[in-house]
């Protein structure tokens, strides 16, 4: 009597369990992440909050579009095909999206795009979608307020004429955090009655270290003693600007010669290079907070409920776009 007994409870606990088991399954969604390119300092900061954040929540498949939209686009394709309950999306090529959409919309599945932003207006035509990104204008503006700090060091006016002499590093020319970054950074500065004097034209480097190393060595080459700041829209370029002054003897660790370097993002390079004076100042883009936001309000989406039902998240003017504030990180 006893085994048969145990050997009865046994199938019925496998039995409750297996019941749990489908019915965990069945709740957790689907959700498919297009990501730009895994490449990328900050992205992967996002991607890894992203991650941890959908854990135990959906199943999620995600891949890496290579900053190539056309993969991007085949890799949208598959997910369609595989009929995912969710989908998130990091647009190779902001501009892209219009097609993009159309084709999320036609089979009906909830898109959050985040950090690259589409034209909202196209992604108000879809009722399943939402954008997560940053206030763009605010990371220049904070890299302006940070300028006027430095300024009011007068030792950084290497040829006393008033005037901070810089070089501006861009991250793509038709980016839109890119075109903010580079225009509100120089008019915040000036708004905070700082003269400001480019050197040389903007160096368009695409987000990219070594692009900017060569381009910073170029511009010490052409411009001897002349540089008096160097702005960048991205910590990695910052991080390549500092690799082509520490060739020339400028911001070394312990050294005597600094230009300062303000970057975005607050990579760990970059708050690192702060904490060892190599660096100025970064504005910290919450690359965590951003995975969050755009993991809880998939969830809500993909469960067919409101985006931003039960969060603390609102829509800024637009009615599609949550902002994640950004804030500066200055050294000692
Ligand atoms: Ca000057």
């Amino acid at each position: 009597m006893k085994p048969r007994s145990s050997c009865m409870f046994v199938a019925i606990c496998a039995v409750i369990a297996c019941l749990f088991a489908s019915v965990a399954s069945a709740a957790a969604p689907n959700i498919g992440v297009l990501i730009y390119k895994y490449d990328d300092t900050y992205i992967s900061t996002v991607r890894n909050a992203l991650t941890k954040a959908l854990d135990g929540k959906a199943t999620m498949t995600m891949q890496d579009g290579k900053g190539d939209q056309a993969t991007q686009n085949d890799q949208l394709d598959v997910m369609i095909s595989k009929k995912m309950d969710g989908l998130i999306v990091n647009m190779v090529d902001a501009q892209a999206a219009a097609g993009v959409l159309e084709k999320i919309k036609a089979a009906g599945i909830p898109v959050v795009f985040f950090n690259r932003e589409p034209n909202l207006d196209v992604l108000k035509t879809y009722d399943k979608s939402v954008f997560v990104g940053t206030n763009a204008a605010d990371a220049g503006k904070m890299q302006g307020d940070i300028i006027k700090q430095l300024w009011e060091n007068k030792a950084f006016d290497l040829n006393g004429d008033g005037k901070f002499q810089y070089v501006m590093f861009k991250g793509e020319p038709d980016n839109p955090e890119a075109i903010a970054r580079t225009e509100f950074s120089v008019k915040q500065a000036a708004l905070n009655g700082v003269t400001m004097d480019q050197i040389g034209q903007t160096f368009v480097c695409n987000w990219d270290t070594a692009l900017a190393q060569q381009a910073m060595e170029s511009a010490l080459a052409a411009n001897e003693g002349k540089i008096e700041l160097v702005i960048a829209n991205n910590d990695s370029m910052a991080m390549g600007a500092i690799a082509a002054l520490s060739n020339v003897g400028y911001n070394l660790e312990g050294g005597s010669k600094f230009i300062p370097v303000i970057g975005v993002d607050a990579t760990d390079q970059a708050v690192d290079a702060i904490g060892k004076g190599i660096m100025s100042a970064t504005v910290k883009q919450d690359g965590e907070a951003m995975g969050q936001a755009v993991a809880t309000i998939m969830l809500n989406m993909a469960a067919g409920k409101a985006p931003l039902d039960g969060t603390s998240y609102t829509y800024d003017d637009s009615g599609i776009a949550v902002r994640i504030p950004y804030s500066p990180f200055m050294g000692k």
